[in-house]
């Protein structure tokens, strides 16, 4: 069996090539390195059955050989990236999925799209269940990736209905861990960062706004199932356990025993209040759900993060 993972030398896309090598298959791994990083993919180099092509796949791809299956995770995925990428975020969501779609047809593979939670922008029903149509200002800054995504999604159901094409699509939650950019911009490791190089904790608005946060480990497992035995049906998956943004903060600050202050930033335009997956499909199709709970994947985030850190100090001395 033999997959290619677009985005591969992103935070989600490098575990997952891990994830399916240590299960047999021989994996193709694409990345252009726009938001990617090669030091992800860099234990790897000599791996037998792991090849790498660097490849911007708004373009036509071409691989050699057979695919069993097509997991398309490249884009720039943190709110941060997404606004400052604008166009690259809507090509590699538009083009890129046109790309992916086709290779899939043309090797009658399955293919598996990253979509996410942001289909539900800032969310008038809470949990989110697949079944929810979403919330989404199309002309505002997030609008470059949830319309992006929306129209993956839709293009992806097309190519089922219409090519009978095998089809998955995911809907990812937040989701933290190593590998993640330590300038990624992301809360989680945002504040793991600040915390660790004693500045200052940056609370966007008042902190009040929620998020749930699922450990790569738990989502690399569900994406997995749904890749070998889901539906092509939308499935959430994520962590359902809720946090407001000022917790985690205290919980960071606790957890690293950090004597950072927490300060407040201005909220970020369309910054969804609250987002909480309802995983009840994934429970019932793949009996999946995550078992890693906030404290210990924090702790093991940490600790990659203090490796990071501690590098980047020696590079500055
Ligand atoms: N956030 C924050 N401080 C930061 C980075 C993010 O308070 O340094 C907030 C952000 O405004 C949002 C939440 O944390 O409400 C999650 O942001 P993130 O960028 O991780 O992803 P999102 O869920 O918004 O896509």
């Amino acid at each position: 069996m033999r997959v290619l993972v677009t985005g591969a030398a992103g935070f989600l896309g490098s575990h997952l090539v891990d994830k399916f090598l240590a299960l047999g298959y021989d994996v193709l791994g694409m990345d252009n390195h726009i938001t990617g990083s090669p030091a992800n993919l860099e234990h790897l180099s000599s791996h037998p059955r792991f090849r790498f092509a660097n490849q911007d796949v708004t373009r036509y791809i071409e691989v050699e050989g057979p695919l069993d299956g097509v997991l398309h995770f490249a884009s720039p995925a943190s709110p941060v990236d997404y606004l400052e990428l604008p166009i690259q975020t809507l090509k590699v969501g538009a083009l890129g999925t046109h790309k992916a779609l086709g290779l899939a047809l043309a090797k009658q593979a399955r293919l598996l799209l990253a979509s996410t939670s942001e289909v539900y922008g800032d969310p008038l029903v809470h949990p989110q269940p697949e079944s929810y149509w979403g919330n989404v200002n199309p002309v505002g800054p997030r609008g470059v990736y949830d319309e992006a995504k929306r129209f993956a999604e839709a293009l992806t159901m097309a190519y089922h209905r219409y090519h009978d094409l095998d089809t998955r699509i995911v809907r990812i939650f937040n989701t933290y861990g190593p590998r993640m950019r330590p300038n990624d911009g992301r809360v989680v490791s945002n504040f793991i960062v600040q915390a660790l190089r004693g500045e200052p904790l940056t609370i966007y608005g008042d902190g009040s706004q929620t998020r749930s946060f699922c450990y790569v480990d738990d989502l690399i497992e569900g994406i997995v199932r749904l890749f070998e035995r889901g539906t092509p049906e939308p499935t959430n998956l994520g962590n359902p356990h809720e946090f407001t943004v000022r917790q985690l903060a205290d919980r960071v600050v606790q957890l690293t025993g950090s004597k950072s202050e927490i300060v407040q930033r201005p909220l970020p335009t369309d910054d969804p209040r609250v987002r909480q997956p309802d995983i009840s499909y994934a429970r019932r199709t793949l009996d999946w759900e995550p078992t890693v709970r906030l404290e210990e994947g924090l702790r093991r985030t940490i600790e990659y993060f203090r490796g990071v850190v501690a590098r980047e100090r020696a590079a500055a001395t």
